[in-house]
């Protein structure tokens, strides 16, 4: 659940659907879905890849929902930092092509987009915590763990203890895990995250509801990691992280009407429909796949030395 705009439709809500979404948890794919995606991903880690990584099923499935406990009202600091770190709503970055590799120019194109927008138009829905960060954090938490499977191989192979780095890893794999399977979950990716908005001519929910009932409550009542582990493949080399992870969350993005058709339908009800198993199901594997080829294609460059500090930054990537 995406906490930050949950706010305004709190006082909508009633009594009855505030005790359902509290008693099923505040996570995106709720605890059990994030859980389980992680597992999947560890269990289909490669022989090729440290011993240690693929021993480490249980520390990274419990690390799956490790974000979402960072959002608690008592820590408020941590809470208001990384709350936007979830979710990116695509529909508002569609002008934005292709999506700055860096955060920093992207906050300065949403400024730009927002100062150029009449305060008839919402120019605030601009403002990069409204947005969502997803993409950003995703590749820097990346970026943290392809650097300490650097350091792993420098430590091999000179011969020196490399416990505390591989605890570290561990850390980096699991924590990537959430947000990697946020963004397969298409209601993480637009607009529409909890109830449609704007012209609805096919009739969807517009309660603030679904974003709940689908990925919480259906999920942790209906499946588990065995129902899509067999979706999983080999992982493969991702030739540009950023670009394909940008590919993926619009692949999810495409599939936020299949969602609300889906629980039109009832398939999301009780037990739910078999076609609500068949595509949460590929959705849970499609965020298991994409952590296990981050994790493997981290691994693999990070064979590379490290380029100097102040080397030139690449390109824009497309
Ligand atoms: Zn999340």
């Amino acid at each position: 659940m995406r906490n930050r705009r949950f706010g305004r439709g709190l006082v909508s809500l009633g009594l009855t659907a505030l005790v359902v979404l509290q008693s099923v948890g505040a996570g995106a794919w709720g605890n059990e879905g994030h859980v389980a995606i992680n597992r999947v991903a560890a269990e289909h880690i490669p022989t090729t890849m440290p011993r240690f990584l693929r021993r480490a099923v249980v520390e990274i499935a419990y690390l799956g929902p490790e974000p979402d406990r960072w959002r608690s009202p008592s820590e408020f600091a941590l809470k208001n930092a990384q709350e936007a770190d979830h979710y990116i709503d695509l529909e508002r970055v569609s002008w934005l092509d292709p999506l700055p590799p860096g955060r920093y120019e992207f906050y300065r194109k949403l400024y730009e987009k927002r100062a150029a927008t009449p305060a008839t138009d919402h120019p605030d829905d601009y403002l990069p915590e409204r947005v969502g960060l997803q993409p950003y954090i995703t590749m820097e938490v990346y970026g943290r763990l392809k650097a300490a499977f650097r350091e792993y191989r420098q430590r091999q192979a000179a011969h020196q203890p490399t416990q505390a780095v591989q605890q570290a890893i561990i850390f980096y794999a699991g924590w990537l895990g959430h947000y990697v399977a946020d963004a397969s979950q298409p209601l993480h990716t637009t607009i529409h995250y909890n109830g449609w908005v704007g012209p609805n001519p096919n009739g969807y929910t517009t309660e603030h509801t679904i974003h709940g009932q689908f990925e919480s409550a259906y999920v942790a009542a209906n499946i588990t990691a065995k129902d899509f582990a067999g979706l999983v493949k080999s992982p493969e080399r991702l030739d540009d992280p950023f670009a394909r992870y940008v590919a993926y969350l619009k692949q999810s993005n495409g599939m936020v009407e299949n969602v609300y058709a889906l629980e039109k339908a009832g398939g999301f009800t009780g037990k739910g429909s078999p076609a609500a198993f068949d595509f949460t199901t590929h959705r849970l594997a499609a965020g298991s796949q994409m952590l296990l080829d981050l994790w493997y294609t981290a691994w693999m460059e990070s064979a590379s030395a490290a380029l100097p500090e102040h080397a030139p930054a690449p390109p824009p990537t497309k």
